[in-house]
Order: C-alpha cells, then structure tokens, then sequence
C-alpha cells in the first residue's frame, strides 16, 4: 500500500465512522485540535484502560494520581518551561533543543554537539505553554498555564504519595491526562497536537548509577514489548537513542521509541532518565524538603526518576495505521479486540421480520451487560458487515431463521470474514475468550 496514501485514506476513514474529527469543524476547525468521535472515544478509552491495568492494576510498586491540569505558576519556573518563553528563541531542527536567538555563542556551542551541521528555525517569540487566567480579573498575578506536560503534577505531588502511601523506592506514580502545548507546526492528523493527552509513569529510584541504566533498559523493553502485545509489528518499531548533544541537559539518558510511520520514522513516545532534576528544582523553588527518608538505612536523599512518557492520541494513531487492512474492496481496521470499540455486533437478518427482530434484540440486550455491544438493522447485511469492518468490531452475529428453529447464530470473524454457527447458549462464553486472547 502507498504509504502516503495511507494516512490520507485513515483520516477519511475516521471521519466516515465516526473515530476522529476536525475539531471545532462548522466553525472552520481550530489548528492542531481534533474531537474523537463515538467510536473512537471508546477506542481511546480502551487504550488508557488497557495502559492502567498494565501499569497499576497489575503492578504491586505503581501507584496512579490525577493532578490538576492547572499548577501553581512556580512549578513551570521551576520546570524550566518558562524562563524559555520570553524570548526570541531558535530551535535546533535535529534535536528541537531551543536558544535564545541573541545568544549566538550558545547557538555555536551547539553546533558543535552534532556531526551535520544543524538548521535552525527562524527566531520566533515561542509560547510552548499555554497561557490562561484564572479568577475574574486578568493581569500577571492570576496568569496561570495549561499544562505542558503531565509530569511536573507528579513531581509536585510526590512528597504527598509517600506520605500517604506505603510505596517503597524503587515505586513509580502513574498518571494519564491532557496537556497542552502551543506547537509551531501541528500536523500529521492527531500526530501533533495543541491539545493531547499523555500517559507517563515517573519510577523513583535510588540515586545510583547502575540502578539508574538496570531500570532505564528495563521500561525500554517493557514499553517496546506493550506495544508489540497490542499489536504493532516489531518491524515497524525501533529505538532512537539519544546522543549526548541531543538529548535535555538534565537527561542521563534518553531514548524514543520510534514508529515507520508514512512520513517515515516517528516519536512514538520517550523513555527518559531524568536523575533527580525536577525534584531538586521543586525543592529549592518550593523551599520544601522532598527528600526520601531511606527505612532501610535511616539516610534521606532525592531520588533518580526514570520516566515513560507516551502520548496517548499518538498511539492510537500508530494503531490505527498498522491494523488498517485492504483485502480487495474490503476495507478493515484489524484492531486487538480489546482496543476494539464494540467487541460485537448483533444482527437481525431482515428488519422488518419482528421474530428475528425480536430474537437477536434478546441477545443484544444480553450481550451489552458485559460487553460494548454494536446493534444494526438497516440495509442489507453486507453493508452492516461492511460498516462494522471498518471500525474494526471482531465479531458480527447474525440472528436468521434457522436461530428460530435451533436456537443458533452465525458469528462472523471480521479478519478472516468467514462465518461459524454457534448455539447461542455458548455464545458470551465463546466471545470472551475470544476477546481476551490477542488476536494478532
Ligand atoms: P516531539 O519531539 O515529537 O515534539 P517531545 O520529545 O517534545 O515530542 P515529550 O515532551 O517527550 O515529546 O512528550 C512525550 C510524548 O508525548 C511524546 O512521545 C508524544 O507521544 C506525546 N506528545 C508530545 N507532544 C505531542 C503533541 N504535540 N501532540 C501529540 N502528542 C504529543
């Protein structure tokens, strides 16, 4: 398949089924804004419901929090995200790390980092972070930013978890939500944003270097392998490791897991060891101890945080590219049916036949107690099927005559489009096996 094409034919798709849309489309849109539509908020949903069963439910050192997207000022001073935005800035276009535009022996010293020598954005006024007001009256003292990423809400928070908590290090916070940044070049579809949302842990470890690079390889291989699990070929994943001019200046290491995308490789999301950057930026911003009181030892220190930080419209966006499928005029998303948005649909074979409608309805009803459930009974049953393809429901059932006789129904395997019959009596048993095991 033309690659290119590809993304053009998805974000028809998306559009079509009701999985992403323009946002604020009758107004014209509004730039690096989209809306995800009835379908793809339950895909959406599933994705973050699956990462939290991964990385809380399952885990006996994660623990999760929702912070407020609005912070006090101070944390973005601390973060360093501010003082940057005041000037004119240039931004490298190898490493998108930003100078000041009236700083050029910073910008010289730069260059220096990289082997090719790098191009540099125009100097412009950049306003990453998003700016609002908070009570009535608008001036200085009730500006307050949009979160530019998660992160910083769990470092403010972290003295309050492990008092509250029984988390031992090495334990890491888990947290999914919006951020927002005022990107210069939003584009790809929802590959780049104004508005997003992330999916981060922050892992606390000792300060110690080799702990430090034991846990950095471990969340490499535990994130690459998720995301294989859900799906994505390895083939189409590789790791971008960040050479030292590359990467944050506070970074001990970092590394991109990247995608082959159709505009080619892609950030999918980052693996970052931060050392001990934002908790002892927090702590002297704060005037606040943050240290960690060691129970073992009975010492304190600030401990070293190994962060995972993926977007979360990002990776719905790989995994819709990937499990897009053509199979002569057959078009279908071959999604894991646990990213799926209905796991099933229901059918009655003809709409106007009330015992068919009748029966399939039970079933329906049935299934949707457990299950998000799809029910279709207009047109003809290849349009339904055609329909369903598209958003990727694994299953169809059909209620036909024969189900009035023999209390069977056809199920309809949505990768291989071949039909079973199946005694209605063993279908939930059968749908949720089905469901549960990866299907890739
Ligand atoms: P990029 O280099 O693509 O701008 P970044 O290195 O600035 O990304 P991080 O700050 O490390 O990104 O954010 C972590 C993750 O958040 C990214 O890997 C990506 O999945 C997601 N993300 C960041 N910016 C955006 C955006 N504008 N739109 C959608 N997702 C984003």
């Amino acid at each position: 398949m033309d690659k290119q094409n590809l993304l053009e034919k998805l974000v028809a798709l998306c559009k079509r089924r009701g999985i992403i849309f323009p946002g604020s489309e009758i107004y014209g849109g509004l730039g690096g804004t989209w809306d995800f539509g009835p379908v793809g908020a339950e895909i959406k949903k599933n994705l973050k419901d699956l990462w939290w069963k991964e990385m809380v439910q399952l885990r006996d050192d994660v623990v999760g929090i929702d912070s407020a997207i609005i912070l006090n000022p101070r944390v973005w001073e601390a973060s360093g995200h501010v003082e940057a935005f005041t000037d004119p800035l240039v931004e490298c276009k190898v490493c998108h790390a930003r100078f000041r535009a009236d700083h050029p022996e910073e910008i010289a010293e730069h260059e220096k980092t990289h082997d090719k020598k790098p191009q540099w954005t125009d100097p412009q006024k950049f306003n990453l972070l998003v700016r609002s007001y908070l009570g009535v009256l608008e001036g200085k003292e009730t500006e307050v930013f949009l979160r530019g990423e998660i992160t910083q809400g769990v470092h403010v928070d972290f003295k309050n978890v492990v008092n509250s908590t029984r988390v031992r290090i090495p334990f890491g916070i888990a947290q999914i939500g919006k951020a927002f940044r005022n990107e210069i070049t939003p584009g790809n579809f929802i590959f780049r944003s104004r508005e997003f949302e992330q999916m981060e842990v922050q892992f606390f470890i000792k300060p110690d270097e080799q702990e430090g690079m034991k846990w950095f390889e471990y969340w490499k291989k535990n994130r690459l392998d998720w995301y294989i699990s859900l799906g994505i070929s390895p083939d189409h994943l590789r790791f971008h490791d960040h050479e030292e001019g590359e990467r944050a200046h506070y970074a001990k290491a970092a590394t991109d897991i990247e995608y082959d995308a159709p505009w080619g490789w892609a950030e999918f999301m980052g693996i970052h060891h931060r050392g001990d950057w934002d908790l002892s930026r927090h702590q002297k911003f704060s005037g606040q101890d943050l240290t960690y009181k060691d129970p073992e030892t009975g010492g304190s220190f600030l401990p070293w945080d190994i962060e995972t930080s993926a977007g979360v419209d990002r990776s719905i966006l790989f995994l819709l590219l990937e499990a897009y499928q053509e199979d002569g005029k057959r078009v279908y998303l071959k999604l894991d049916p646990r990213l799926a948005a209905y796991k099933a649909a229901v059918f009655p074979l003809l709409a106007n036949k009330p015992e068919l409608v009748e029966k399939a309805n039970i079933i329906y009803q049935k299934l949707k107690q457990d299950l998000m459930v799809a029910w279709d009974s207009r047109g003809n049953i290849g349009g339904r099927y055609a329909a369903q393809d598209e958003i990727g429901t694994p299953f169809c059932i059909t209620v036909d005559f024969q189900t009035l006789e023999d209390n069977t129904i056809t199920i309809r395997d949505r990768d291989t489009a071949q039909q079973e019959r199946v005694k209605i009596e063993d279908l939930a048993r059968m749908l949720s096996s089905k469901i549960n095991e990866p299907k890739n």
